[in-house]
């Protein structure tokens, strides 16, 4: 019989297959394993513990990189448990009484988990939970059952949560849907789904246990819905919408091929934000016309030391590669503010947004910011590089930052590296200082990418992840418009280019006004360029010069963009 369950969708789109469940429950597995000697079952649990605790740090600092801090707390308990002396001695005396790895593991765990269920205090009975969860997670990677298996047929996974490292095996063609129990918004797990465009239902609790595996599901992230067994009538109604969607996907692609002109010619070059080369697969294939912002800072995440040079060296040379003639523009590291570091011991900040963040981090950092900048410039040898530097408020910060870019050439010449020395250097607008400055900037730098996520919880006050104030984060708000129309003015008085590489880049509605101030270049999540193309190439230049001078009278966000929603519709 039918029956729905209710959660919020998180990544767009209607998916119908049939379920597979991802067990939490290992027993399956254990009995494919095969127990090796005593040695050798203590070195499997040290990989299993290094591995598990590479994840937790990956997931508490995803979280922690989207505002998630409870999510971030749990991330960081089953962190200090998975690395527990008492839990490990227990979980060797095990293994050295002749129990293999994983059943050693399930069994200390359980006896600890026992241990928090008789403990009066309601908060502590909880920890049972998840010293069970870090239990299956050892387990998990002991029995190898770490990647899924799939067969031939699409299917909805369903899952309490399921982790990056899966995820990351996910193949899209063949993973319709995903529901999951828990699991923040903005995890990996959902960046992930949401670059493959596989629809997600997140938040069903405890109700993921009514979904089992071989049932029929419609997954629908638009609604939050999960219908599983439809009745017919619901389940041709929801072939109908599926197949409009892959229609839609479909003119995406062909429009991938399209180049991004106005009706009256005006060429505006549509680029990709990325945050690794793996992301560069999305943005070919949606016509990306190279990188307008490598978010550098993300192969730092989740590590216990930031990269070394050869390995920063790999992946922008990968990404340099990948873009072939177009420019490959790589942001040098945005650590702080919501993406903090643990292992770069930086003291606790009362306002870590305004505090030792990106190019301040850089500048005092010099064994940090040279060994980025040398791997940058090494890359450059492969293609077409830039560099950008975040969150600046001076010229002579960009002074300062060039100084450390001399120093990286003359350490690559001593070295006799291979690099390129003419890489154009360019700066974020992010800050309203940058921003009323720019002139006096414009002279300082070859480039400017206007950051909006940023310039708009500056300039407004208003933090961009704090669910309380998101109704007045807007970059729509005239002080916003007005501050990018005179960025543009003054990076072309200069004859630099500009462009914009903040979340307003890609949103549909802002498209005619950036073409019409003169925007040259569009960075955006790689999903979005067909249709901020599309609306580009819907309007001539004086259409847009009209809506754009409109708005710019208005002194509301919200009649702004309901002149926009009005602008854009009308020519569909
Ligand atoms: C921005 O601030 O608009 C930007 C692109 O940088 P990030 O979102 O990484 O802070
Ligand atoms: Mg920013």
């Amino acid at each position: 019989m039918e029956e729905i369950l209710y959660g919020t969708g998180v990544v767009l789109g209607i998916g119908i297959a049939t379920v597979k469940v991802l067990s939490s429950d290992v027993t399956d597995d254990l009995k494919q394993y095969e127990a090796g000697t005593q040695v050798l079952e203590a070195s499997r649990l040290a990989n299993a513990i290094q591995t598990a605790s590479a994840d937790l740090i990956q997931l508490k600092e995803a979280a922690w990189v989207v505002g998630q801090q409870k999510q971030a707390d749990i991330m960081d308990a089953h962190y200090t448990m998975v690395n527990d002396p008492e839990l490990a001695a227990n979980i060797a005396t095990k293994i050295e009484q002749g129990s293999a790895a994983p059943q050693a593991v399930l069994a200390a765990a359980e006896e600890f988990a026992a241990l928090f269920d008789s403990m009066a205090d309601s908060y502590l009975r909880e920890r049972a939970a998840d010293v069970r969860d870090v239990g299956r997670r050892l387990t998990r990677l002991l029995v190898g059952s770490g990647q899924i298996q799939y067969g031939f047929e699409p299917v909805v996974l369903s899952a309490q949560e399921i982790e990056p490292s899966l995820a990351a095996g996910m193949p899209e063609d063949q993973v319709r849907g995903i529901v999951l129990g828990r699991g923040s918004t903005t995890s990996h797990t959902i960046i992930i789904a949401k670059s493959r465009s596989i629809p997600v239902v997140t938040g069903l609790g405890d109700a993921i246990s009514r979904i089992t595996s071989g049932m029929l599901a419609i997954v629908d992230g638009h609604t939050g819905q999960v219908i599983l067994n439809p009745t017919p009538e619901h389940l041709a109604e929801y072939q109908e919408k599926a197949a409009a969607e892959a229609a839609r996907k479909y003119q995406d692609s062909q429009v991938a091929t399209l180049v991004a002109v106005t009706k009256s010619n005006t060429k505006v070059q549509l680029a990709a934000n990325i945050g690794s080369p793996a992301d560069m697969t999305a943005a070919i294939k949606q016509g990306a016309e190279g990188v307008g912002l490598f978010r550098s800072e993300f192969p730092f995440l989740g590590r216990d030391a930031s990269p070394n040079e050869e390995e920063q060296f790999a992946a922008y040379k990968a990404v340099a590669e990948q873009c072939g003639q177009h420019l490959c523009v790589i942001r040098t590291m945005d650590i702080g503010g919501d993406k903090p570091l643990h292992y770069l011991n930086i003291n606790k900040e009362e306002n870590p947004f305004l505090g030792l963040r990106a190019i301040r981090i850089s500048l005092t950092r010099p064994e940090l910011f040279i060994t980025q900048l040398k791997a940058i410039l090494r890359a450059a040898a492969y293609g077409n590089v830039a560099i950008m530097l975040p969150m600046i408020i001076s010229a002579a910060e960009i002074a300062a930052a060039r100084r450390f870019v001399n120093q990286a050439q003359v350490e690559l010449t001593k070295e006799g590296k291979a690099f390129r020395a003419a890489v154009p250097l360019g700066i974020m607008i992010e800050t309203p200082a940058a921003a009323v400055i720019a002139r006096e900037l414009a002279t300082e730098c070859d480039f400017f990418s206007i950051g909006t996520n940023d310039l708009v919880q500056y300039t407004l006050a208003v933090d961009r992840g704090n669910p309380a104030v998101s109704s007045l984060y807007s970059h729509f708000h005239p002080a916003v418009l007005r501050l990018i129309d005179g960025v543009v003015k003054a990076g072309h008085e200069h004859k630099i280019w500009v462009g914009m590489c903040g979340e307003m880049a890609g949103d549909l509605l802002a498209a005619p006004l950036l073409t019409a101030m003169g925007l040259d270049k569009l960075s955006m999540n790689a999903p979005a360029i067909p249709r901020v193309k599309e609306v580009i190439r819907r309007f001539d230049d004086e259409q847009m010069r009209q809506v754009l001078v409109k708005a710019l009278t208005l002194k509301d966000a919200n009649d702004i963009r309901s002149l926009l929603i009005d602008f854009v519709q009308q020519a569909e």
